[in-house]
């Protein structure tokens, strides 16, 4: 029997770890392009200097081989459902089940949004230390920072956004930060309660940021952004999050028109086919914000599914919800949401949950995203 994790992100490493502690007798191989893998919730921390990169990464191969896992450094290529076959940059490897967890297609779409050469994206490694050395050296900052439209998470933003308006308080220079928000309630306005927007709203404010509600980044020029609505903002830093998608070699196997893999739910096991589950960035999730802590989940629950299947045991499925702790510079906070007999959130500041995310990131690091627990409601 042999199961192949295709990605080796939050996503996949959870199904290679919990897998391996029901299974002994079964082969496990994640393959993904690089053995060396990031933390990346944590990069925000990297802006104010309460990380190094050095405390980001982890070595994969190595702790996949502590497990008595395979771990294969390649390009998927192709995947053939068909034939129970992926194509890599090393060879061509076959399964009894596949697991896609090759995360979004950020990079993709970053570079199809019109002026994208006078922008960073807030999500990669190298596009963040490019924004810690901006920071570093100008003089002044008309930031604006946002969303592409239908873009599926805007934590990163709202925590870009208060940094760099942190960060131009503390080195006492001029200038403003904008922030666009795709849904007209403002902050959190994705989730169906409003009185979390308004304290959001009020909270963001309060800190000297400019919301602009309801719209997206359309377009970049060199000295300006046009939004979706058609309204042009003067700016001389630009950081987006792009629209997110099943990458490439994923989505022209399985996604539909929502640009995802389409999954059952809980199980996250494909529409399309039996043996193959899609977890993470690409899979369509229970709650719209795709995160890291959903894409964990997703694979507790994949694991369910295997393990009942192969060994008769049954474990519980996890409701997604969101629990997110935000680090902004001076301010930090935390927003949970779950849905019970009806919707319901929180949204606390204290600068405490700025010391929680780095110790959770610690532990997500010291582990290669083994973490036993995600605080999540059992279904
Ligand atoms: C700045 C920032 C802050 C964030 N903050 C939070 C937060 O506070 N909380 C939270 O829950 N989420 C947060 N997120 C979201 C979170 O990082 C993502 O949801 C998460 O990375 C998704 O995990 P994944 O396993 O699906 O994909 P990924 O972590 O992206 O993993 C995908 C893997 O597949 C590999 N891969 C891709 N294509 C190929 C290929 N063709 N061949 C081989 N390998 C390939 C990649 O190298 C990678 O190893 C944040 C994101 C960013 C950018």
């Amino acid at each position: 029997m042999e199961v192949l994790v295709l990605g080796s992100g939050y996503a996949g490493l959870t199904v290679a770890h919990r897998l391996r502690e029901y299974v002994n007798d079964v082969k496990i191989t994640v393959i993904s392009r690089n053995r060396t893998v990031y933390e990346n919730t944590i990069f925000p921390a990297l802006l104010t200097n309460d990380v190094n990169v050095e405390d980001t990464k982890f070595d994969a191969q190595e702790a996949m081989e502590l497990k008595g896992n395979s771990f294969i450094e390649a390009e998927v290529q192709r995947i053939d459902p068909q034939s129970n076959e992926v194509k890599t940059s090393k060879g061509t490897f076959d399964y009894d089940y596949l697991i896609l967890a090759l995360g979004g297609a950020y990079e993709e779409n970053f570079y199809k949004i019109p002026g994208n050469q006078f922008a960073f994206m807030h999500h990669p490694l190298s596009d963040f230390l490019k924004i810690k050395e901006r920071l570093g050296q100008a003089d002044e900052i008309d930031a604006v920072i946002g969303n592409f439209a239908n873009s599926p998470i805007e934590g990163p933003s709202y925590q870009l956004a208060l940094i760099v308006k942190n960060e131009i308080i503390r080195r006492k220079i001029k200038g403003r930060v904008t922030l666009i928000t795709q849904s007209p309630r403002g902050v959190f306005g994705m989730l169906p309660l409003e009185n979390i927007s308004k304290q959001a709203n009020s909270f963001f404010e309060k800190q000297g940021i400019e919301l602009v509600k309801g719209d997206s980044i359309a377009e970049v020029r060199k000295d300006k952004v046009v939004t979706k609505n058609g309204k042009e903002i003067e700016a001389n830093f630009v950081s987006i999050l792009p629209r997110l998608s099943a990458p490439e070699v994923v989505a022209k196997v399985f996604s539909d028109d929502t640009y995802y893999v389409p999954v059952e739910l809980p199980s996250f096991r494909t529409k399309s086919f039996r043996n193959v589950f899609a977890v993470g960035d690409l899979a369509q999730g229970m709650v719209p914000a795709r995160t890291a802590r959903g894409a964990m989940i997703a694979a507790e629950n994949a694991v369910s599914t295997i393990i009942k299947e192969l060994k008769g045991i049954e474990r519980p499925y996890y409701k997604q919800g969101i629990l997110c702790m935000f680090h902004g510079g001076g301010v930090a906070g935390l927003l949970r949401f779950d849905v019970f007999d009806k919707p319901r959130a929180n949204f606390i500041i204290n600068p405490l949950f700025s010391k929680i995310k780095i110790i959770y990131s610690r532990m997500l690091v010291n582990s290669a995203f083994n973490v036993p627990f995600h605080a999540a409601p059992p279904l």
